[in-house]
């Protein structure tokens, strides 16, 4: 059997509402859509994963609601293994409220629900079913102590992990210098080298990254939207990866896509910079679609 990739992490249903403005507090506003898709970072990255070929055991919570279903859904089509999801008895499906304004700015409030009952139990188990090429992949959306037993698993197993800790959390030493490779956007790459306790490198993403690998990462990816992305595969080797010039209509899910992309690529056996060339490319894919999951490539897609 070939190397499976092993997402850990959040399921969500996006709620979709788009308004003139955004409301003051107190006020009350007419919008429109009302569309609900699958979200959450953690089943988006599993389904970019899968479209793009891999493999993907999914491990995650959900509730017992109607919400379940849309939420795996997608995972479920694209032929995802959802056998350790499991559902949580007194919590809803977790719920993601997206509220876009005309303008194209979006407030997000994330109701985690099911995602919090994600425990240390379920993560670390699924980790010891690990094949010895499989990867681990999480984010930020699971509890705290269950991303800081299941990255120590692994590694202590030998496996590999990628982490993108979107949103950013505060995640102990140990366990952000044990990401192979940590995966941020810019904002969480200066909250990443803050929690280091390093001297801010100012808007220098490449320095970041450097800065990030010379405390002790074995490779940093940082993302950089329309601009592509800069690796770090050690602190003297850093290469900056353009993105194709695409049109872009929406951005929601595409750091979900990049990550998720660049992960089945790695399980691939390509080498990290590789992997990014293929990511910034399925990242600026889903930027032209509207949606998160909606707007991820099936594997025949012709990619920026
Ligand atoms: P996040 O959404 O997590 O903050 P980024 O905005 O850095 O992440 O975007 C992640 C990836 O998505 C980028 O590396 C790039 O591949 C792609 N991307 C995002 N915005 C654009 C854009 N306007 N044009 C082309 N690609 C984009």
């Amino acid at each position: 059997m070939g190397a499976r990739l092993l997402v850990i992490g959040s399921a969500n249903v996006d709620l979709f509402a788009t308004v003139p403005r955004h409301p003051s507090p107190g006020e009350t506003l007419i919008g429109r859509g009302g569309q609900r898709s699958a979200g959450g970072k953690g089943a988006n990255q599993a389904l970019a994963a899968a479209l793009q070929g891999a493999d993907v055991t999914f491990v995650g919570a959900v509730g017992e609601d109607p919400d379940a279903q849309l939420a795996l859904a997608g995972l479920r089509e694209a032929g995802v293994d959802l056998g350790s999801v499991v559902t949580a008895p007194d919590s809803p499906t977790g719920l993601a409220i997206i509220t876009v304004s005309e303008a194209g700015e979006n407030t997000i409030v994330v109701v985690p629900g099911a995602n919090a009952q994600v425990s240390v139990e379920q993560a670390t188990a699924a980790v010891g079913q690990m094949g010895a090429g499989d990867l681990l992949l999480m984010q930020g959306e699971v509890p705290r102590e269950t991303t800081e037993a299941a990255v120590r698993a692994a590694r202590e197993a030998g496996r590999r992990v990628v982490l993108n800790v979107a949103p950013w959390m505060a995640l102990d030493h140990d366990v952000l210098t044990a990401a192979d490779p940590l995966v941020l956007n810019e904002h969480e790459a200066e909250l990443a080298a803050d929690e280091l306790g390093l001297t801010s490198q100012g808007d220098d993403p490449a320095a970041t990254a450097q800065a990030l690998c010379g405390a002790g990462t074995a490779s940093v990816v940082i993302t950089l939207g329309a601009e592509g992305a800069v690796v770090a595969a050690g602190p003297d080797e850093v290469t900056r990866v353009p993105s194709p010039r695409v049109s872009a209509v929406d951005s929601t899910g595409a750091g979900d896509a990049f990550t998720g992309a660049l992960a089945a690529r790695l399980i691939e056996g390509d080498d990290l910079v590789a992997a990014v060339r293929h990511a910034v490319r399925v990242g600026a894919y889903a930027v032209q679609h509207p949606g998160a999951q909606p707007s991820y490539p099936q594997a025949d897609a012709e990619l920026p």
